[in-house]
Order: structure tokens, then C-alpha cells, then sequence
């Protein structure tokens, strides 16, 4: 018992200085309390002590059950895990998000019902076990958090990030949903199979932190998919590239001496979490394995596709990926309210399409995308759906008329950039 007050209080004073310490908008978290009543099922797992060896046969286990799915003619695997009770009044990322991309999805016929076996749905996917969650994140952490979702929610972690009783157990199954993706396309990929995967998680994870939540994430889903693909499928070279138009700081921390994982972050200059500096390359035997590209605010299409084409696509030729995974937030386009760049919904599609090409080439299709951020309902939805179409391998939705009014992008800036990033990493 002592050990957990001693948690608690240390898991609380983390909470208040990286509350002092946030500057991302906390008005928005300041809708009070309300209790959300939520079950909390936090020590409803059992967990073995031969660690691995518990992740491997449960794992192998559901891979097993879900390839069973796959057919010839799938091309993407999709998981919901909309976390429906982790919300919080007047919070961005709320509960309405997975929804509003399923009722586009459906809106456009990109269901499994409209489209038979090209897309599978995989359900009941469990929750992660502890297990996984430390392939990434401390014990302690993992058993603080576990305590303080069961015995203070609702509260707010600090100024951006709310705990209902119900989160902790939320993010365990996003997690879930994306192990349960990586297994599924691992295991269709040795069958000559070449789905991707898609998990419609959340909260988002790439904020989060092996000691601690940061910035609406509680788990650092894409790390922690991250490792689960090398020790449990053996996979030896990951390739994460993260376009939310905020850094991932947390994934970013989680590789910064290791060589086996390339992180590629392009994110909004100047924005939170104020990380992902051009200069910031790795450290150690992981030095060249992060790459940072700052865009400047205001960029648009044609910067996501410089990006893509002048640096991601290049460093994966020279990587040569076992698998990629994409942090997929949907904040980078024009509609959303907490930053300043001008993706449009078909700048998806085309970043969606390039992954699949690189997947195609390097890794036998091996490609699992996971929800981060996007907090405009609508732009969400719709950047969702263009992505779910472009793996599908269909063409995007009709565009949106509103999109004719964007102001022309920071040409120059861009370029600047993208040059600078070129020579950093020897391009
Ligand atoms: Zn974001």
C-alpha cells in the first residue's frame, strides 16, 4: 500500500509540473468535472511473469483468428476502439471523433458491408496486456496510472490531458487495437497476403511518454506497436513516420538511441510540443535514425508532397523497412482549430497511397496506420475516409468546395526547409 501512495504521489507531482510547465491550450480543458460512470476493470487481467513468452502465445493466438479473415482480395483491415466514455466537456478529443469517421465511412460506402472481403473488420479485440505496455512504458507507470484512474478520476492529468475511470482501461484497448492490426498484417503478409491495417483508436498516444502522459495521450500506442512488431514477429528495421501536424515527442523519445526504428515527424514549426527541432537527429547508435521536419504554419498539399517525395520516400528506399507504421493525425488539415496548416482532405489520399507504395516495395505490404490527432470533426472525417480510400485503392471523395479559398502556401519556406532536412540526413 505504501508502494502505491508512493506512486500516486509522485505520478501527482509529475501531473503538476508538466501542468505548470503546459502551454497548449488549457482553457480548453476547463469545463469541470463531470463524472462519467465508467466500470473500472484495471486489474481485470492476468498477467504472467514469463513476460514474453505470455505476449508471444496470446498474440499468435489472436494473429491466428483474425488471418482466418483474410482473403485474396482484402486490401485493408480496420479496428474501432472509440473509447467512448473517456471524454471530457468541451475537450477536443472527445468521444465524437471514431464515430464521425464512421458515419463518413458509411456515408461513402467504404464499409465492409458495401464492399465485401477488400475490407475486414477486425472486433473483440482485447485490451493490451501489461505486458506490452512495457515493452515501452516503466512499471511504475503502467501500475501508477492503473491506480490513479481507479482512484481519482475524474481529474485532469494536467492541463491538457483528462483521466475519466474509464481511460486508463480506453487506452489499454487502443493499444490492443493496434497490436491486433500488426499481428494481422504480419501474419497475412507470410501468407503472400498484402492488406494493410487501419486502427481507429483512441486517445491518441504519440505525446505519451515511457514515465508519463503528455498532451491528450495516456500510451504511447505507435512505440509500443513499434516493439511488439520487432520482439514478438522478429521484425528487425521499423519505420514510423508521423504526419499530426504536432511532434511526436513521446514515440520520438522512445527511439532517439536506436537504430532499428527510423523516426520521421514533419510537424508545424513553433507548435506544441515546441520539440522536433531540424537539429534533433538521435543520440548515439540511434543518430540519424530521427528526422525532424518542421514545416512552417500555413503549410498545405503541396508541402505533404515535397515531404513524401523528397524525404520520406527516400529515406525508406535507404532504410529498407520490415514494416512501417504511421501515426496518422488528421490535425494538420485546413478545418482544425488547434493549428495552422492547410492540408487539404485529399493530401491524405496521397500520403495514404505513397505509404502503401513503399510498403509494397520494401516490406511485402506490411503497413498499420494508427489514429492520432484531428479535432475538427468534419476535416477528421473526411481525411479518414480519403485514407481508408487510397488503401482500398480507390480514388479520394469529390473535394470540398470550401477549399478554394486557401491562401497559397510559404513556398519558399517549405523548400528551405525541405533542403535543410535533405542535407542533414545526406539525401
Ligand atoms: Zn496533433
Amino acid at each position: 500500500m505504501r508502494r502505491a501512495q508512493n506512486i500516486i504521489a509522485q505520478l501527482s507531482t509529475t501531473a503538476m509540473m508538466a501542468s505548470a510547465m503546459s502551454t497548449r491550450a488549457a482553457s480548453l480543458c476547463s469545463g469541470g468535472g463531470a463524472v462519467v460512470g465508467g466500470m473500472v476493470r484495471c486489474h481485470s487481467f492476468v498477467v504472467s511473469s514469463q513476460r514474453h513468452l505470455h505476449v508471444c502465445r496470446a498474440y499468435t493466438a489472436l494473429a491466428a483468428s483474425s488471418h482466418a479473415l483474410v482473403t485474396p482480395s482484402t486490401r485493408l483491415i480496420y479496428a474501432a476502439s472509440p473509447a467512448l466514455e473517456h471524454d471530457w466537456p468541451g475537450h477536443p478529443e472527445s468521444a465524437a471523433r471514431v464515430p464521425a469517421i464512421l458515419d463518413e465511412l458509411a456515408a461513402r460506402g467504404l464499409t465492409p458491408k458495401a464492399l465485401g472481403p477488400a475490407l475486414v473488420q477486425l472486433t473483440d479485440v482485447p485490451a493490451a496486456a501489461d505486458d506490452a505496455l512495457r515493452l515501452v512504458h516503466t512499471q511504475q507507470y503502467v501500475d501508477g496510472m492503473s491506480l490513479v484512474s481507479e482512484r481519482r478520476a475524474p481529474c485532469l492529468y494536467d492541463a491538457d490531458t483528462f483521466l475519466q475511470k474509464s481511460s486508463w482501461q480506453s487506452a489499454r484497448r487502443g493499444v490492443g487495437a493496434a497490436l491486433a492490426l500488426v499481428d494481422a498484417v504480419v501474419n497475412a503478409s507470410r501468407q503472400h497476403l498484402a492488406p494493410a491495417g487501419f486502427a481507429l483508436c483512441r486517445p491518441p498516444g504519440h505525446h505519451a511518454l515511457p514515465h508519463s502522459a503528455m498532451g491528450f495521450c495516456l500510451l504511447s500506442t505507435a512505440a509500443v506497436a513499434a516493439r511488439h512488431a520487432q520482439q514478438v514477429h522478429g521484425l528487425r528495421r521499423v519505420l514510423i513516420y508521423d504526419f499530426d501536424t504536432h511532434h511526436g515527442n513521446g514515440t520520438e523519445a522512445c527511439f532517439a538511441n536506436d537504430p532499428g526504428v527510423l523516426y520521421i515527424s514533419t510537424h508545424q514549426q513553433n507548435s506544441f510540443p515546441y520539440t522536433g527541432a531540424l537539429t534533433d537527429v538521435g543520440t548515439g547508435p540511434g543518430e540519424g535514425a530521427t528526422v525532424n521536419v518542421p514545416l512552417p504554419g500555413g503549410s498545405g498539399d503541396a508541402a505533404a508532397r515535397a515531404a513524401m517525395e523528397q524525404i520520406v520516400g527516400p529515406l525508406a528506399d535507404r532504410f529498407r523497412p520490415d514494416i512501417i507504421i504511421a501515426s496518422a493525425g488528421y490535425d494538420a488539415h485546413w478545418r482544425d482549430p488547434l493549428a495552422g496548416m492547410m492540408w487539404r482532405d485529399s493530401t491524405y489520399h496521397c500520403i495514404c497511397s505513397s505509404l502503401r507504395a513503399l510498403a509494397d516495395k520494401h516490406c511485402s505490404g506490411r503497413l498499420v496506420l494508427l489514429l492520432e490527432g484531428g479535432y475538427d470533426l468534419r476535416g477528421l472525417a473526411r481525411g479518414a475516409a480519403d485514407s481508408f480510400a487510397a488503401l482500398l485503392g480507390l480514388p479520394p471523395g469529390e473535394s470540398d468546395p470550401d477549399e478554394k479559398a486557401l491562401l497559397p502556401e510559404p513556398a519558399e519556406g517549405v523548400a528551405k526547409v525541405i533542403a535543410e532536412a535533405r542535407a542533414i540526413h545526406g539525401l
